[in-house]
C-alpha cells in the first residue's frame, strides 16, 4: 500500500463525534507503546497514532494503522483512560472512506457487502455445516437462539467446533435453537474502519433476531458477544447475549452438567481479548475444563487481564503476518516449552490463528480446541 495523507483541520473534531470523544485526553505518555505486544516483534509506536490524529491526521504511512489487533492490552493500562480501540477504528473508518484500505481488507468487506460474511461463503449454503447434526432450529418456545458466527459456517475448522457445541449444549440440556439468516456480526468489519457497512449488518441481525422473536442469545464468539452486548443496542437490539462458556459454567456450578468421559491431556488454555479483557469472562472456561476428569490444566506465564493477544482482531485475521511475528506463533511456542499437548479457547479468531501457528511451526502432535471439544 502507498503512503497517503488526509490533511483536514478538522479531523480531531470528526474523530471525537465518531466515538473518539477521549483523543484530548492523552498526554503522550507512551504507556500504549509499551504495553502492545507488537513490540515484542517488530516497531509499533500506537502512541504515534494517537499524535497524529491530535494534529490532524498527517503521514500515515503503509499499513501501520492496520496493525493493532484491537487487543485492549493498551486500553488497560492507560492512565488517562484513552479508548485506545475506539480511536483506532474512528482513525481507520475516516481513512477508509479515503479509499486507503488495505488490499486483503478490501477484498473482506467486499464479501461481507455481497454474500453477509467475510469468507466469500454463499449465504444459500450458510446451514451446511450443521447439516448432519440433530440441533433444532430456533422459535420462539426456545430459551436462547443460537446466532452462529461466520467462521463457524463457512471455515471448516470452526465449523468442526461447532458441530462439538451443538452437541455439548443438547447435552447439557439448554433449551436453544439454531437461528438462520444471520449476517455476519459486523465487530471485524467495523474494528477494520468499514462503519456503514457494520451499521447495516447490525440493522439486519438485529431485525433478524426481532423477528423472530428472541431475547436471549447465545454465541460462540467472543467478538459477537461483544457487539451484541456494548454495540448493537445503541442501534435498537435489545437482547440478553451469553457467550456458550458462561452457560455451560453455570450448569457445571450447579451439577446439572456433569463431564465423566476421562481426557488424559496436558491442556494450557488461551484467553481470547474479546472474551476476557474486553468482557471480563476468565473463571467461566477454567471451570468447565477443571471439571473435566483426566485434564490437567496449565496456564502460559501472561494470562488473565495480562495475556498476550492472538493476533486475529482488529481485521488482522485476513491480514499477511510473517510467521516469526505472529503472536500465535509465539503463545504456541511457549506452550509446547510448558508441556502441553494442547490449546484450548474459547473464539474462532483464536481458533484459526492457532491452527496457522500448528501448520506454520509443523506441530503435529499438537491439538488446537475449543473448550466445547474438550469436554
Ligand atoms: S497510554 Fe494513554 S495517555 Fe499515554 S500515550 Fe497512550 S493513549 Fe496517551
Ligand atoms: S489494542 Fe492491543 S494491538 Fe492495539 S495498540 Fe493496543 S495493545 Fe497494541
Amino acid at each position: 500500500m502507498s503512503s497517503f495523507a488526509v490533511p483536514m483541520l478538522e479531523v480531531p473534531e470528526l474523530i471525537a463525534q465518531s466515538g473518539g470523544e477521549t483523543l484530548d485526553l492523552c498526554y503522550q505518555c507512551g504507556t500504549c507503546s509499551g504495553t502492545c505486544p507488537w513490540n515484542r516483534v517488530r516497531n509499533f509506536r500506537v502512541r504515534d497514532i494517537i499524535t497524529r490524529a491530535q494534529i490532524g491526521l498527517e503521514g500515515y504511512e503503509g499499513d501501520d494503522l492496520w496493525y493493532c489487533a484491537t487487543c485492549n492490552a493498551c486500553v488497560d493500562r492507560c492512565p488517562r483512560g484513552v479508548e485506545i480501540v475506539d480511536l483506532i477504528r474512528t482513525i481507520r473508518s475516516i481513512i477508509a472512506e479515503s479509499g486507503a484500505l488495505p488490499k486483503t481488507l478490501r477484498a473482506v468487506m467486499g464479501s461481507v457487502q455481497s454474500n453477509g460474511n467475510p469468507w466469500s461463503g454463499d449465504p444459500a449454503n450458510r446451514t451446511a455445516w450443521r447439516k448432519d447434526c440433530d440441533a433444532p432450529n430456533f422459535d420462539a418456545s426456545r430459551q436462547y437462539a443460537y446466532f452462529t458466527c461466520c467462521a463457524q459456517a463457512y471455515d471448516p475448522r470452526n465449523a468442526r467446533v461447532g458441530r462439538a457445541t451443538l452437541k455439548v449444549l443438547a447435552a447439557a440440556g439448554i433449551s436453544f435453537g439454531v437461528l438462520d439468516g444471520e449476517k455476519c456480526c459486523g465487530d471485524a468489519v467495523r474494528k477494520a474502519g468499514g462503519e456503514s457497512l457494520f451499521q447495516g449488518l447490525a440493522a439486519s441481525n438485529v431485525a433478524l433476531l426481532d423477528g423472530v422473536g428472541a431475547r436471549n442469545v447465545l454465541v460462540p464468539s467472543p467478538h459477537c458477544l461483544n457487539t451484541f452486548s456494548k454495540e448493537y443496542p445503541a442501534l435498537g437490539g435489545n437482547f440478553e447475549v451469553k457467550h456458550v462458556v458462561q452457560v455451560l459454567a453455570k450448569r457445571v456450578r450447579s451439577g446439572a452438567l456433569k463431564m465423566t468421559r476421562e481426557v488424559a491431556v496436558t491442556a494450557i488454555y488461551h484467553d481470547p481479548c474479546y472474551l476476557g479483557r474486553h468482557n471480563g469472562i476468565y473463571d467461566e472456561p477454567r471451570e468447565v475444563l477443571a471439571a473435566v476428569p483426566g485434564l490437567r490444566l496449565l496456564e502460559f506465564g501472561r494470562n488473565r487481564a495480562e495475556a498476550m493477544c492472538c493476533g486475529g482482531g482488529g481485521g488482522r485475521l485476513w491480514m499477511e503476518t510473517p510467521v516469526d511475528e505472529r503472536f500465535a506463533v509465539l503463545k504456541l511456542r511457549e506452550a509446547v516449552a510448558r508441556g502441553a499437548s494442547m490449546v484450548v479457547t474459547a473464539c474462532p479468531y483464536c481458533i484459526s490463528m492457532f491452527e496457522d501457528a500448528k501448520t506454520a511451526l509443523g506441530l503435529e502432535g499438537v491439538t488446537i480446541a475449543d473448550v466445547t471439544q474438550a469436554l
